[in-house]
């Protein structure tokens, strides 16, 4: 009896599994998209301790259909709005099923030179597909909270590299707009550098930062006698896609020595194609940059593509070596050095398997497909006279709502959301509530885009 799973048991279960998840993915909208659950009952309905004894496979995957399935929100369904929407892909699952069967950790090149070598590879040509600077160099990490929080590390390091030796002092601000994800203070909280001393800058109308605002707060900053080190710029912020000023921000930042971090966590991929580029004007002249191709580049969560042109300051922050993890091969990156992790899953697969699959072609002909659908609903959208839209979409997201009292749009939301065939997210922006209407599933057809709209048109009231 082998110590592991029998082989014959595996081939048996994995051909089973692989033909749910083929049938699955040919319809992916077939589950509702929305669970019709209330908090805790999944738990209730599992044994609250494991099992003493092992138990058939066929148990485990009957209670994963019938128990895990209905209890779970369906990223990968067309009509799946909400947050932003991402999603995973044949290659990118493929990927998945290989990383966990060769389970390497690639702590270091020797650890497993593919895991170091592809992830270079990889980045180098999203790098290139982006149009980013080769002095760039990559790295991967789980989520855009981790490599922001990475980039912040690395400012903070160049301003006061005492830290590595005496902790963290008062005093360094950092700077991003009001606008920003939440992962830019939560980052600045876990490095210690204070709520205090984060400065949410003031947007425009557009939702952009203003990069005047910016500079008379490191101005009074500086006149205070604190010490600005770092800005976060976003290419397409959480709340609706704006794009941050980054060329006059990164003027800024180039005059009063601030590193520039930019956050493009969602909208990074959009600049593969040739009619976004300028999206990602002025990024070349960040200090780092951020973008996650778990989010529109169709790869399985999680994988977040952090560059940075410092390695090297990285590098004087973290580098801890002990002496079992000394290796002889002084040519090699070895990314534990460069990062808070140790550990490091074989991410790069995922991207290798996407990129190649669809090719530079096949992946901007999806996401044009996304803004043009978006375009096409922002149109229709506007037409509607109930309806107003709450701010510019120049991504793929839109933003809208009844007019009149928020009242009206939470209660068309809820019953949007009662029928299960579509979820959307929803925000207060200028102080009203809005309805987040975020396009870029792979899956997501004309049709599910026309269903969801009638959905919602005949939800809303006929009149005013
Ligand atoms: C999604 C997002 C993040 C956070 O990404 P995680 O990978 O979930 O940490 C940060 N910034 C922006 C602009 C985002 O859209």
């Amino acid at each position: 009896m082998p110590a592991d799973m029998p082989p014959e048991d595996f081939r048996r279960a994995a051909d089973e599994i692989t033909a749910w998840i083929a049938d699955y993915l040919a319809a992916p909208g077939r589950f509702p998209v929305l669970p019709n659950v209330k908090p805790g009952s999944l738990t209730a309905a599992i044994p609250p301790e494991a099992p003493l004894s092992g138990e058939p496979m066929d148990a485990i995957w009957r209670d994963f259909q019938s128990l895990i399935l209905p209890a779970s929100t369906l990223w990968n369904h067309p009509r799946f709005f909400s947050f932003f929407a991402v999603s995973s892909s044949g290659p990118g699952i493929l990927a998945e099923y290989l990383i966990a069967a060769l389970n390497m950790n690639g702590m270091l090149w020797r650890a497993s030179p593919a895991v170091t070598e592809l992830e270079q590879v990889t980045l180098s040509w999203l790098r290139q597909w982006l149009g980013l600077p080769d002095t760039f160099f990559g790295m991967m990490h789980d989520t855009a909270s981790i490599s922001t929080m990475h980039a912040i590390l690395a400012a903070r390091h160049r301003a006061d590299p005492e830290t590595r030796t005496r902790g963290a002092r008062p005093g360094l601000v950092i700077y991003t707009s009001a606008h920003a994800h939440s992962s830019v203070e939560k980052g600045a909280l876990a490095l210690g550098i204070g709520k205090d001393y984060v400065r949410l800058i003031a947007v425009d109308n557009r939702y952009r930062m203003d990069a005047g605002e910016l500079a008379r707060t490191i101005a009074a900053d500086k006149a205070a006698g604190l010490r600005p080190f770092c800005a976060v710029a976003a290419i397409g912020t959480t709340a609706t896609t704006a794009i941050d000023p980054v060329p006059e921000i990164a003027s800024v930042c180039e005059r009063e020595g601030l590193w520039l971090h930019v956050d493009a966590a969602y909208g990074g991929p959009l600049a593969i194609l040739p009619e976004c580029a300028h999206y990602l004007e002025g990024a070349a002249r960040a200090d780092s940059f951020v973008t996650n191709p778990h989010k529109w580049l169709f790869t399985p969560v999680d994988l977040s593509a952090f560059y940075t042109r410092h390695p090297e300051v990285l590098r004087d922050a973290l580098s801890l070596v002990p002496e079992y993890l000394r290796t002889s091969e002084p040519d090699a990156v070895n990314y534990m050095d460069y990062g808070v992790a140790l550990g490091r899953r074989f991410r790069a697969l995922k991207l290798w398997f996407v990129m190649r699959y669809f090719g530079r072609e096949g992946i901007e002909g999806r996401i044009r497909a996304h803004l043009k659908l978006t375009a096409d609903l922002l149109s229709r959208i506007e037409a509607d006279t109930r309806f107003e839209v709450c701010a510019p979409a120049p991504m793929g997201l839109i933003c809208f709502r009844l007019r009149g009292p928020d009242e009206r749009t939470r209660a068309l939301l809820d019953t949007v959301h009662a029928t299960g065939q579509a979820f959307l997210s929803h925000n207060v922006l200028d102080g009203r509530f809005v309805i987040r209407w975020s396009i870029g599933n792979i899956h997501t057809t004309q049709a599910d885009i026309d269903a969801t709209w009638d959905l919602i048109r005949s939800a809303a009231p006929q009149s005013d």
